[in-house]
């Protein structure tokens, strides 16, 4: 090292040490305002009052007197016989405001003032609310001296080459490579679009859930083209700090203006784009990053064929300013495969691997509806570790098939020690589920009963999986209810005790019946309205025992499908039987067996 670089590593310790000291100096002060803070409000257990009891006490006329400051969620509370005032926390003042006035005008007694902000606390609200800004700027600078920014101004690394990657090595999709082949068509052949004067999308928004081959398409794009792919995904962004975000967004730019035509990819862009909803500190950071993504996307005309491509799973999430024309104007939803996708994918990620004959893909792909290609790529990789375990010369069918189970429930556990007891409850519980669900005509055939444990379950019953469905009936999810609660049912009928070993379906279950209830409008009580809207405060807008009826209702979907189960196991109690005992014997019960049981 000669003197030079030393003399600089020397100023740069020195600026560390300095900011290290500023941390430390922020954090005590912190912690001071915050033990201040926490001591000022101990003893507020029998001073406060609960939102909900106010409510209570305001309908039963208890309330004499409820003062309020602006901009203040806290309240303080006069009640009739209590001498002493009581503090509650108002979760929405514009809604409480309307809710009092309301019970007045119903001739409820109560004196309602709302105070101005008093000068002090308007000094303390805006102190405390710079206060965030101040430590990111504290922050900021630090971070900006730790890393040498200041001189070397590179602090990204991005990726940029040309992909191997071609069309061919993304299965299915037809619809969407189709679509996107016209883009190829501009990267390769500008001056034909542009002497036309045809406007070529500047964005493509590519909607998918992770693992549908969202990258790999754009750099299919970028292979069939042979231009450079840039890419940098959105998640990186929030991890800096102020300013940080917007000049590596302005940096990534300059480099795509140099190489273009090229593609940029923006990964995970939800993580920047999302929508500008309030002005907390570090979404304000986010909108720089946004801002200046829209401004360089505003900013390069059609002729420097730059095409920037973005991916996420949360579309919803977007900033409308994204999606406006001239930026991604266009949108592309990348969905799920459906089965002859998902055979293609198999066949692709097979390729490089040793099959053996008996290796049957279609069957595979029939058993993996709702796999992304991620899962089944992983699924073939799985399998050759699995069968170089089992010292097999090439892949056999078992071992995708054990592999199909280890992406699905996790992995058998044949060391575990079971207790007699335990097996025999195990046994019984799993033959319940399979019994029940043979009874119930909207449920998949059962592919394999095991009570071999595995991942965390103690057994499992398998079905057969559906092929892609849109839609889901009022009676099939009815009927899941009931398969799920046949396990629990099987053990109260012939235990007569009951264990932890239904906790998931019971998860499950209630899941989904509240779903029926508040999401699907299943329930003929409540009448199809969406009780789980975002923006709404259920009991503003329906009243405030809305909760126990949407309790009731959900109680009343379970109590039923959980009587039913034990209906069908009361009258099918031989084949609970057969199959528990079965499953004590050998563990597992395959898909021909069962059926055979009952012929
Ligand atoms: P996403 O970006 O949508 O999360 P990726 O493109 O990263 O998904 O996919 C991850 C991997 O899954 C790919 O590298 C590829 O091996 C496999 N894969 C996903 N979809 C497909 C497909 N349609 N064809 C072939 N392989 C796929
Ligand atoms: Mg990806
Ligand atoms: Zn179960």
């Amino acid at each position: 090292m000669d003197n030079k670089e030393k003399g600089k590593n020397n100023k740069k310790n020195k600026s560390f040490i300095m900011s290290i000291a500023v941390l430390v100096i922020i954090i005590v002060v912190l912690a001071g305002i915050a033990i201040y803070y926490i001591s000022k409000n101990q003893n507020k257990d029998d001073k406060t009052l609960a939102y909900t009891d106010l409510i209570k006490e305001m309908s039963y006329g208890n309330i004499e007197k409820i003062e309020m400051s602006v901009g203040s969620t806290s309240v303080k509370v006069k009640m009739k016989d209590v001498e002493e005032e009581k503090k509650s926390i108002v979760p929405n003042t514009e809604a409480f405001i309307e809710l009092v006035q309301q019970k007045v005008s119903e001739g409820n007694d109560i004196e309602l003032i709302q105070k101005p902000k008093g000068a002090l606390t308007q000094i303390s609200t805006t102190l405390f609310s710079l206060l965030p800004t101040i430590i990111m700027l504290a922050l900021f600078v630090m971070i900006f001296k730790m890393q040498g920014l200041g001189e070397k101004g590179q602090v990204y690394e991005d990726t940029e080459r040309k992909t191997k990657i071609r069309f061919k090595d993304v299965a299915g999709l037809d619809e969407e490579k189709e679509e996107l082949i016209e883009i190829v068509d501009f990267l390769k052949r500008p001056e034909k679009f542009t002497k036309m004067g045809a406007k070529i999308p500047k964005g493509v928004l590519l909607y998918g859930k992770p693992g549908t081959g969202k990258t790999l398409i754009a750099k299919a794009i970028a292979g069939e083209a042979d231009v450079p792919f840039i890419s940098m995904s959105g998640s990186e962004f929030i991890e800096m700090f102020a300013g940080l975000g917007a000049s590596r967004v302005r940096k990534l730019f300059d480099k795509a203006r140099k190489l273009a035509p090229c593609i940029v990819f923006i990964d995970e862009i939800d993580a920047i784009g999302a929508r500008r909803a309030s002005n907390s500190g570090a979404e304000t950071e986010n909108n720089q990053t946004l801002n200046q993504l829209l401004v360089e996307m505003d900013g390069f005309s059609s002729e420097e064929t730059i095409i920037v491509l973005a991916a996420t799973n949360r579309p919803e999430m977007l900033d409308k300013a994204l999606l406006r024309p001239g930026r991604f104007d266009r949108q592309i939803t990348i969905p799920t495969p459906d089965l002859k996708g998902r055979l293609d994918i198999l066949k692709i990620h097979s390729k490089d691997k040793r099959l053996s004959e008996d290796v049957n893909l279609e069957s595979i792909a029939e058993d993996t509806a709702g796999f992304t290609g991620a899962e089944l790529a992983n699924i073939l990789n799985e399998a050759a570790i699995i069968a170089t375990i089992n010292k097999h010369d090439d892949i056999e069918n078992s071992d995708i098939e054990e592999a199909v189970k280890k992406v699905t429930v996790g992995l058998e556990k044949h060391s575990r020690v079971y207790s007699e007891k335990d097996k025999k409850l195990t046994a019984y519980h799993e033959a319940g589920h399979a019994v029940v669900s043979k009874y119930l005509p909207t449920q998949t055939d059962v592919k394999e009963v095991s009570i071999i444990p595995r991942g965390v379950a103690g057994g499992y019953t398998m079905y057969k999986s559906d092929e892609d469905k849109y839609y889901i009936s009022k009676t099939e999810m009815k009927e899941k209810l009931i398969a799920l609660l046949g396990g629990r049912a099987a053990e109260k009928l012939v235990l007569d005790d009951i264990s932890t070993g239904a906790s998931n379906d019971i998860e499950v279950a209630t899941k989904i019946a509240r779903e029926m209830v508040t999401k699907y409008g299943m329930s003929d009580a409540l009448g199809p309205i969406d009780f789980q809207g975002k923006e709404q405060n259920d009991m503003f807008v329906f009243g405030e025992n809305i909760g126990d009826k949407i309790g009731t209702e959900v109680k009343i979907l379970i109590d039923e499908a959980y009587n039913d189960a034990q209906k069908l196991l009361i009258e099918h109690r031989d084949k609970l039987d057969i199959i528990a005992q079965i499953l004590l014997e050998r563990e597992k019960i395959n898909e021909q067996e069962f059926k055979r049981i009952f012929e």
